[in-house]
């Protein structure tokens, strides 16, 4: 998930990077810079395959203080930037501080008299805590992950870790969100189709999914980088155009980024 850095070291604060989905994007990293750990262990994943568990809290660094201190720093340097993008090698929303971190990174917004969108890049797991849902709805956009509509693919391509349940139970920890904006990547494997996401099943599920959740904006990608394992390719841009046609036929608002 993350925009700047793949398959190992990611420092706290990186960039700005020229993000295809959001502008000149400062990231911030709020795991180990040097360990991947997620709850979920997408195949595709940019950063590797890592480790596949919960994290624990004394994994996750930084402090807020010194978060806001190295924010703060980029905007006393007059760095210029369009948005802030939780993303990195572990899940941002695993946080212990992230509710006040996200407070504090508005405020801070306002006081510098900014305009810099303040988003974040989420597998989504962490919204049975209510203080996560009150964190994510605070921000300007958060972008939960849905690639798998059904079982069968969730379980074998995401890989979330027991806890997370399946899609349904993904589902309605995305409904617990006042504003929906969700990040689809696609994906084929010419040489095990059974590795693929894009097959007309998911397809015709995540469109019904789409409908259910009625998003302000879906994001539909594909892979652009190093998978964690070999033989995913992308899926045509004109594959992902004639899709898109049918997330605006339902009414819905999506951009591709082939
Ligand atoms: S949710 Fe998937 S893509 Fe994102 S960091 Fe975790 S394993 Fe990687």
């Amino acid at each position: 998930m993350n925009p700047g850095f793949s398959q190992g070291y990611c420092p706290t604060i990186y960039g700005p990077v020229q993000s295809r989905r959001h502008g000149r994007s400062l990231g911030i990293n709020l795991g180990v810079a040097g360990q991947k750990i997620c709850s979920w262990g997408c195949i595709y994943c940019q950063c590797g395959m890592g480790e596949r568990r919960a994290i624990r809290s004394d994994e996750l660094v930084p402090s807020e203080r010194d978060l806001l201190e190295l924010v703060r720093d980029k905007m006393n340097e007059g760095v210029d930037f369009d948005s802030i993008t939780f993303a990195g090698n572990s899940e941002p929303t695993a946080h212990p501080e992230f509710y006040s971190i996200v407070k504090s990174l508005l405020l801070l917004r306002k006081q510098f008299s900014q305009s810099w969108v303040l988003n974040c890049l989420s597998n989504g797991s962490e919204l049975d805590r209510n203080e996560v849902v009150r964190a994510c709805d605070l921000l300007d956009e958060t972008w939960i992950k849905l690639d798998c509509a059904l079982d069968e693919l969730f379980l074998r391509h995401n890989r979330p870790i027991p806890k997370v349940g399946g899609v349904s139970n993904h589902v309605g920890r995305i409904e617990k969100l006042h504003r929906v904006f969700i990040q689809t990547l696609v994906w084929r494997c010419p040489s095990n189709p059974q590795v693929s996401n894009w097959t007309e099943k998911n397809q015709n599920a995540l469109l019904s999914l789409y409908c259910r959740l009625r998003p302000e904006k879906i994001h539909l990608t594909t892979t652009a980088r190093a998978p964690a394992i070999p033989g995913i390719l992308p899926v045509k841009a004109n594959e992902l155009v004639e899709f898109s046609r049918k997330i605006t036929g339902l009414g819905l608002e999506v951009e591709v980024f082939p």
